[in-house]
Order: structure tokens, then C-alpha cells, then sequence
């Protein structure tokens, strides 16, 4: 490559003021990427409260023209807004980005000198629940609503297959699937079948993994527990959501937990965290999430040296604990943190 496209779509609340920060800590790299060149692109709900598109079909177009991309975070209401739809559920099924996979690692060690949190959410990213098929009709006793859960064999085992490869690229090569296959045996009853299926497939190849699994309910309470036994955790989409939430608690915040949507053409860097309305226009989010989904990207493209490079310098500043917002206990602002961080690349 001569160059490397990025398209930065920051959206809504802090993604505005986290994706500058992540496009710094690129810039930063110098000689170790391809010149890096920037696509600034629209999307969110103060976007759709402006124009009535919460999704330009020119943002899509430009994305596909992208090598990779940074989103930040949408607003998306509670309450249903008729004609709004949330854009990075969309992007997701558009870009075919099946995969979101979400490292939780907490910085400082126990005293075996190891993290005590060292695992990857591996969260399917295109059904389940979020197919959004909702339906409410009236009734005698008041209304009633359905969703349809939707869990196909094909998503189920392309999820599995990322979750087994990354498994392959880890010291401890652990796939521990997630489900509630005892109450829906039918569609978590497939997705834990399938996933148990593919190393099947290709024999031989995944022999080094081990496997277990966990029903999500147990799963959660196990990872409050005793969060080191697990290394990949690989499930469908809501309880991926949920599950990389709370192991972000344990880390200590969610404003350091990163995430890829990967599909097998196109990746795309976002923080785990939404657009914290709470904390929006303060100057005071954390870019950690963001800056760490840059290098994730980045990873995953291949340039692992600039991938590094970022994560170090996240790491010593993390570890110093001189320079950190408000979530971590400090008293820094955003572009503070940026500093500090550039400087150690
Ligand atoms: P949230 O992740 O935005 O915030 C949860 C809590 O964590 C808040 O107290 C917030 O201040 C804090 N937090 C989050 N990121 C932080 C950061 N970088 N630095 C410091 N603190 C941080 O979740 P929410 O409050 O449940 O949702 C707010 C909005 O975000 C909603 O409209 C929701 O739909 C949207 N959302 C979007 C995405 C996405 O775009 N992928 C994901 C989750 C939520
Ligand atoms: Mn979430």
C-alpha cells in the first residue's frame, strides 16, 4: 500500500471528541504505516435530527472505498423515533462485519506478574435480537410485544471460526462459549452446536484448543468471580454486548476497553463505550477505548509495529497513573491524556 484510506465516522456525544484523539496516535506513527489519509464522514442521531438520516448512503459508499475506518458512538434514543434507526447497527450488517472482537486486559498484574484480566469477547454481530424485527399488536390484557431472535448456522460458525483462530494466536488457546442453550434450546441450542462443530471441519487444525462453556448467566457471575479462567469467551450478540460491559467494570472503566468490527474484507475500529451523554462536551472522556481501537485496527491490517508502538504507550501511561480522566481516577482532561500518550509513540 501507498497510502492507508481511513474513514473516521466520530457520530454522536464523546465519539466527537475520542476519534480525533485516535487519529492523532495514528498521525503520530510516522514512517511505520502507509501515509495515512483521512475521510471525514457523517452519521448519527444529531445527524437524523437534522436531516432525517441518521446514515447517508454517501457515508456507506465512502466506507466501502475505505481500507479501514474509526467510528466513535451514537446516541440512540430509548424511546423509538419513527424513521430513526441506529447506523452502527446498520454499518455493521451492511459492511458485513460479523465479527466484534472486544480484548478486556487489565493493566496492572496479580502477583503472578500476569494480568488478572486477560480475555476476548468474540461477540456475533449481525443477528440474534438485533435483527430488530419487532412487532406489538393490541390485545384484551394490553398490548404485546414479540422480537424475533434470529441465530443462523452460518453466522454461528463463521463467529466460531474467529473465535478458534484468535484462540490459535493466544498463550492460552481457551474457547469458553457462552449460551442459554438450557431455556432456548433452539437458537442458543445451535449456536453452542455449531461453534462446538468447527473444529470439525478442518481437522487437525485446532487441536492445541481447549473448549468449555458457560451459560451466560453463570458466565457473568463467574467472570466477577474469578475472571482469569477465561481467555477467548465467544457468543451471540446481546450477550456479547452485555458480557464485554461488565468485564470492562472489572478493568476499570469502559473508556479503555477497545473493539474491531471484522468482517473478512473490511475493519472497523470503535470503543466500546456509547456516546456518554453524561460526560459529553466536558473535555473530561477517555480516549483510551479509542486510541487502543486504532491500534486493534491496525493489528489486524497487519502493521503490528505501529499496533505496538500505540499500545506501550497507553500502557506506561496507564501504569504511571500521573495522567488519567476522571473515570480512572484522575483529574486529567482528554487532550491531556492525547499528550501524554503521543509522546511515549
Ligand atoms: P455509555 O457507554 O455511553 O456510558 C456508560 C457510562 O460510562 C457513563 O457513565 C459514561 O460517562 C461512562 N463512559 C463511557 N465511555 C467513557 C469514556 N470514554 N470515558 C469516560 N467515561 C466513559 O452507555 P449509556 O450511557 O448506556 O449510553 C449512552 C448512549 O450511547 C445511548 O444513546 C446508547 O444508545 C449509546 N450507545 C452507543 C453505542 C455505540 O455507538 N456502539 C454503544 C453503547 C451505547
Ligand atoms: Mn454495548
Amino acid at each position: 500500500r501507498q497510502s492507508l484510506k481511513i474513514g473516521l465516522v466520530p457520530a454522536d456525544g464523546i465519539g466527537r471528541e475520542v476519534i480525533p484523539a485516535a487519529r492523532t496516535a495514528i498521525e503520530a506513527l510516522g514512517s511505520d504505516i502507509p501515509k495515512p489519509q483521512f475521510i471525514d464522514l457523517l452519521a448519527g442521531f444529531e445527524l437524523f435530527t437534522k436531516t432525517g438520516t441518521a446514515l447517508p448512503e454517501e457515508t456507506i459508499a465512502a466506507l466501502r472505498e475505505c481500507d479501514c475506518a474509526l467510528f466513535g458512538a451514537v446516541s440512540s434514543p430509548s424511546k423509538r423515533v419513527t424513521g430513526y434507526s441506529s447506523p452502527i447497527v446498520a454499518l455493521r450488517k451492511e459492511l458485513d462485519l460479523y465479527a466484534n472482537i472486544r480484548p478486556v486486559v487489565s493493566v496492572a498484574a496479580n502477583p503472578s506478574g500476569k494480568p488478572s484480566v486477560d480475555l476476548v469477547v468474540v461477540r456475533e454481530n449481525t443477528e440474534c435480537l438485533y435483527v430488530k424485527q419487532e412487532t406489538i399488536i393490541a390485545t384484551e390484557n394490553g398490548r404485546e410485544a414479540r422480537a424475533v431472535r434470529l441465530i443462523t448456522e452460518r453466522a454461528s460458525r463463521r463467529i466460531g471460526r474467529m473465535a478458534f483462530e484468535l484462540a490459535l494466536t493466544r498463550p492460552r488457546k481457551h474457547v469458553t462459549i457462552i449460551h442459554k442453550s438450557n431455556v432456548l434450546s433452539v437458537t442458543d441450542g445451535l449456536f453452542r452446536e455449531t461453534v462446538r462443530a468447527v473444529p470439525r471441519q478442518e481437522p487437525g487444525k485446532f487441536d492445541d484448543v481447549t473448549i468449555a462453556e458457560q451459560l451466560v448467566d453463570s458466565a457473568v457471575y463467574r467472570l466477577f468471580r474469578e475472571p482469569e479462567i477465561y481467555d477467548i469467551m465467544v457468543a451471540p450478540n446481546l450477550y456479547g454486548d452485555i458480557i464485554s460491559d461488565a468485564a470492562a467494570a472489572l478493568v476499570g472503566s469502559l473508556g479503555l476497553v477497545p473493539s474491531i468490527n471484522a468482517g473478512d474484507n473490511f475493519v472497523m475500529g470503535e470503543p466500546v463505550h456509547g456516546s456518554a451523554p453524561d460526560i459529553a462536551g466536558k473535555e473530561i472522556a477517555n480516549p483510551i477505548a479509542s486510541i487502543r481501537s486504532a491500534a486493534l485496527m491496525l493489528r489486524r491490517l497487519g502493521y503490528i509495529q505501529g499496533a505496538d508502538r500505540i499500545d506501550n504507550a497507553v500502557d506506561e501511561v496507564v501504569r504511571q497513573g500521573t495522567v488519567l480522566t476522571p473515570d480512572l481516577g484522575g483529574k486529567s482532561k482528554t487532550h491531556e491524556v492525547v499528550d501524554a500518550i503521543i509522546k511515549r509513540i
